[in-house]
């Protein structure tokens, strides 16, 4: 049992400045948090007890799936991650450490650097560890703090520099072992998540730079997330909006015959989709061909997608480059033979074609048929081009934004689009990380051949779940934490903490509540009741028991659940079978 008058849980009437979204506010208003830093936090107690309610959960969940927890360290010899195969893209968010005397600057060269994630690590660690297939199928988990120079920390907990991970590898010997331990994973993180008391759903996702074959994540609904996510109630297809695709190209599409040559007109101080729409061009944004240059590990390509339609830049990742930008107008320029603004990639139109390593095209622009697009001369457009006949393309693929209305890939009923917060995402990552030279994982199979794991990887983000769950389950007055990640069960609020009987009482509601698992809060301080009230809604316990001076007198304590409005009075004699059954129903539940 916790006294409040010997807890620290400071309160705020109004919430900081630094907060803007209701999440964020509460945190700091319920007492939970405390900034230090831009992205940095410190847990205050009841901040700390979520923070452990969460990760029990999560641990336990990992536990029933066959998971084994271990713990690495945070900071890290860089050597090892240069030494793996995506030090160039992960460097970016890395926090570096130098280990020399004080004139050591932080250098370009880390000598140590703090984990963003693990499997730099765990990779070679359990690579040394196993030799046999005999010792595979397992999954190992931590539970711990990592660091991400992230360019926006922002929202608390949401997007932090330093966060807690329950981050999980899985090393199998085979690819329909490592998918029978992914599903076993996807169907762990659904436990957790319903058992956090979240609403979520699982969508598909980009691989990223973590390559890999496929992956899901867990996507909290809320208007504050960062992330879109794409479904069909219908169908249940969902998918995070940088993998989703749509049905507006049909299997079998046949593009139409051309309608004549192609004809080259005037088009002076035309330089956008949006330019030639109007008078005196007047062609649909949905007629144009528009074409985007990019440099690829740097090689430049094309892109070709409707005037129309917008680039998912993630979808170039399945180009297989392992960085990709915007070319610049310079470079574009000298390959091309004009400016952005009057591109194109009709044959035989491209000053140094040679000089292209690529180009691609949207499967949706076999909808124009026939089309305008650029001359590759300033101020000139081609019209009647076809995409059969005259365009100089290499490969077809799926690259633009799916919008919402457009119909679903499963069903063809229209697709909707919510904002979303991630909160978990899994991969099934192959052999990417096992297969290297010096630094894999490999194993002896039954015949004695030599074989790359097959690895998964799975990251909760344990901090960023606190704050989804707040995000989701508070309202005017405060937080309304799920039963089974409150900081506490019960509060018992004590009115004239001063009188003998009142403490009494609460001594013994509290002592019965603790004895069926409840955590419990004693309100004893001395305080107004509207206070005391107030203090209890915001912090947003499941359960209050009021015991009041004229209650007590008349032999009756007041019972009531955060989430509803009634109170119900409960005779003195009745109010320990009361409380303990509430919570054995709670904890059955
Ligand atoms: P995001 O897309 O939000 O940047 P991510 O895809 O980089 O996240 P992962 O590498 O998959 O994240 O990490 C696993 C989990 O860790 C994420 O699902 C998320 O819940 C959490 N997480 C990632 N970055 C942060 C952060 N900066 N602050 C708090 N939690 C984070
Ligand atoms: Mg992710």
């Amino acid at each position: 049992m916790q006294y409040w008058s010997k807890a620290y849980i400071p309160t705020l009437k109004e919430s900081p400045a630094e907060a803007e979204i209701e999440s964020h506010k509460l945190l700091l208003r319920a007492g939970l948090v405390r900034k230090i830093g831009g992205g940095l936090y410190a847990f205050l107690p009841l901040g700390k007890r979520v923070l452990d309610k969460v990760s029990q959960i999560c641990r336990e969940e990992m536990n029933a799936a066959g998971a084994i927890e271990l713990l690495m360290p945070a900071v890290l010899p860089a050597e090892q991650w240069k030494a793996g195969p995506r030090w160039n893209a992960v460097r970016e968010v890395m926090y570096s450490v130098s280990s020399a005397g004080a004139d050591a600057k932080i250098s370009e060269d880390p000598q140590y650097v703090l984990g963003p994630t693990h499997e730099e690590v765990i990779t070679p660690l359990i690579g040394s560890e196993i030799s046999s297939y005999r010792d595979l199928g397992k999954t190992f988990y931590q539970i711990q703090t990592k660091y991400r120079n992230e360019i926006r920390p922002r929202y608390g907990l949401m997007r932090a520099r330093e966060f807690i991970m329950k981050d999980g590898y899985s090393f199998d010997e085979s690819d329909e072992k490592a998918e029978e331990t992914y599903h076993q994973m996807a169907a762990a993180y659904e436990k957790f998540f319903a058992r956090c008391g979240l609403k979520f759903i699982s969508v598909e996702a980009d691989t990223g730079i973590m390559g890999g074959a496929f992956s899901h994540e867990f996507m909290v609904p809320a208007e504050v997330g960062d992330d879109d996510v794409v479904y069909c109630e219908e169908s249940g297809y969902a998918a995070n909006v940088e993998k989703a695709s749509s049905g507006i190209v049909t299997d079998g599409l046949s593009v139409e015959a051309p309608e004549g040559e192609v004809v080259e007109f005037e088009t002076p101080g035309a330089t956008t989709i949006n330019a030639l729409a109007k008078e005196p061009y007047k062609v649909a944004a949905a007629r144009q061909y528009k074409t985007l240059l990019y440099v690829g590990d740097d090689k430049l390509f094309a892109i070709v997608i409707r005037g129309c339609d917008d680039l998912q830049e993630s979808k170039l990742g399945s180009l297989g480059y392992e960085f990709v930008r915007p070319a610049t107008p310079d470079e574009i320029e000298s390959v091309m033979g004009a400016k952005p603004g009057s591109l194109g990639v009709v044959n035989g139109t491209i000053k140094q074609r040679d000089r292209l390593d690529g180009v691609f095209a949207d499967d949706a622009i076999r909808l124009i048929g026939n089309g305008v697009t650029g001359a590759n001369k300033d101020g000139f457009h081609l019209k009647h081009v076809n995409v059969e006949r005259d365009l100089d393309i290499d490969n077809f693929g799926d690259f633009r934004q799916v919008k919402p209305g457009e119909p679903c890939p499963k069903s063809g009923k229209p697709l909707k689009i919510a904002r979303a917060i991630e909160v978990g995402h899994i991969f099934k990552l192959g052999t990417k990380f096992s297969e290297s030279e010096f630094w894999g994982a490999k194993f002896h199979d039954s015949e004695k051949q030599t074989k790359p794991a097959v690895m998964g990887c799975y990251g909760i983000g344990v901090s960023r779940t606190i704050q989804a769950v707040i995000e989701q389950s508070r309202d005017k007055w405060g937080i309304v934490w799920p039963w089974s990640v409150s900081p506490y069960q019960v509060i018992i609020t004590v009115l004239d903490p001063g009188m003998e009987d009142a403490a009494e009482l609460a001594k013994k509601i509290g002592s019965a509540a603790e004895s069926e698992g409840a955590d419990v809060l004693v309100d004893d301080r001395d305080e107004r009741p509207g206070v005391k009230f107030k203090d209890a809604d915001l912090i947003g316990i499941p359960l209050r028991v009021t015991i009041g001076g004229r209650g007590l007198k008349e032999g009756i304590v007041e019972v009531k659940w955060r989430i509803e409005d009634d109170v119900r009075k409960v005779a003195i004699d009745q109010v320990v079978e009361v409380v303990t059954s509430s919570i054995r129903d709670k904890n059955s539940s």
